[in-house]
């Protein structure tokens, strides 16, 4: 990346993180520019983003929901291209330095896919590329020549604790975990939980399934795997810790003993900067933290009992293969039937742990096999619930 301003394609720029992303953008103007942005659904929402910011293409990936929108008010220098065609067309465009993969499920695996066969850095927000096919595109990745920096908070603290000292003299990887809004909550109280309590969560604003998922814990679990092909690491040295007040990020223990910690408010927008701006460091519109003020922090372990993902998420960071796959489609989709009233709370990580040892294990898929187990996982998760 010589130039000297970054040229950049939001994909999921209507979204939480796209939303954030665009936020960041618009504080660097002399640093960041965006050359594309993609919607699935949002079409109204990617033309007023499209007048704010004038990138040179606009891509909705829903056919049906392009079709019906209105795009006369797409501004005139912008192109509008519809379906995952487009998206290909732009990632892989040779004006284009960063991809921002901001899509949420499955459905961002494909666009970071392509950013990394283009060789482009990839700032990965989108987890579920690496919990499902981890493997794969870390080694496209070093075949291509892409380089990929984590927007995700946690993995964001871990790769900024890493500068501190030698990969080879890393022991563990510690991430933290807000415990959601259910931490103190009893297996009995667990069982009760409404789609309404699990939506509101304490310190992060983000979109439903990511917020389902932080209140089942299963985004830690989710996060142990991406961390697991991210960093390269065994499985075993990445642990859990419970730090409620979410200002520390994650924490990195090296063979001496020391810990590397990241600290900051609760707010996506540095980690995202931090990707988009590396290796400088750049003012950020985020708030700071108020050392003049007295504050203490909590970190506990996690008690894997009322939260079982997390065993869940080690056990498919140590099989790899096609497991994370399944774990993925079956929780989308497990959460999608809790949202929709059809299952309890505390229905979603056995259903996935049954549709996982359910499966026929491959040690090494191709990406076509893995979209293969993705839509068999869900159909298993259909049959689970009895519908
Ligand atoms: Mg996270």
């Amino acid at each position: 990346m010589s130039r000297s301003i970054r040229n950049l394609v939001i994909l999921g720029s209507t979204g939480s993180i796209g939303c954030s992303t665009l936020e960041v953008v618009r504080s660097l103007p002399h640093r960041l520019k965006v050359l594309g942005l993609s919607a699935h659904q949002s079409c109204q929402e990617l033309v007023a983003q499209a007048c704010g910011f004038l990138p040179r293409w606009a891509i909705a990936t829903d056919r049906p929901s392009a079709q019906r929108a209105d795009w006369s008010g797409l501004p005139d220098q912008t192109r509008l291209l519809v379906g995952m065609d487009g998206l290909q067309q732009v990632v892989s465009h040779p004006d284009v330095d960063v991809v921002v993969a901001a899509i949420v499920g499955s459905a961002g695996l494909m666009g970071a896919w392509h950013a990394v066969q283009s060789g482009k850095t990839l700032a990965l927000a989108n987890k579920e590329t690496l919990v499902m096919a981890g493997p794969l595109i870390m080694a496209e990745a070093a075949r291509c020549g892409a380089t990929i920096l984590p927007i995700d908070s946690e993995h964001s603290a871990v790769f900024q604790a890493l500068q501190a000292g030698r990969r080879a003299d890393l022991r563990r990887v510690v991430l933290t975990a807000s415990g959601g809004p259910f931490r103190e909550f009893s297996r009995q109280q667990l069982d009760q939980v409404t789609v309404e309590q699990a939506l509101n969560h304490p310190t992060w604003q983000m979109g439903p399934k990511i917020t389902v998922d932080s209140a089942t814990m299963m985004n830690k679990a989710l996060e142990i795997i991406e961390a697991r092909w991210l960093f390269g690491l065994d499985a075993d040295q990445i642990t859990v810790v419970v730090h409620p007040q979410s200002v520390i990020h994650s924490l990195v223990e090296f063979k001496d003993g020391s810990v590397i910690a990241q600290l900051s408010p609760p707010d996506m927008k540095l980690p995202i900067q931090y990707a988009l701006t590396y290796p400088e460091r750049v003012d950020c519109p985020s708030d700071k933290l108020d050392w003049t003020k007295a504050s203490s922090w909590d970190l506990c372990p996690p008690d894997e009992q009322r939260f079982p993902a997390l065993t869940l998420g080690h056990e498919v960071a140590r099989s790899g293969g096609t497991s994370g796959a399944v774990l993925n489609a079956a929780n989308e989709a497990a959460v999608e039937a809790f949202l929709a009233g059809r299952i309890r709370f505390t229905d979603i990580v056995p259903a996935c742990r049954a549709v996982l040892e359910h499966h026929h294990f491959d040690p090494s898929p191709s990406l076509d096999e893995l979209w293969t187990w993705d839509a068999w996982a869900r159909r298993e998760i259909t049959t689970w619930i009895g519908i």
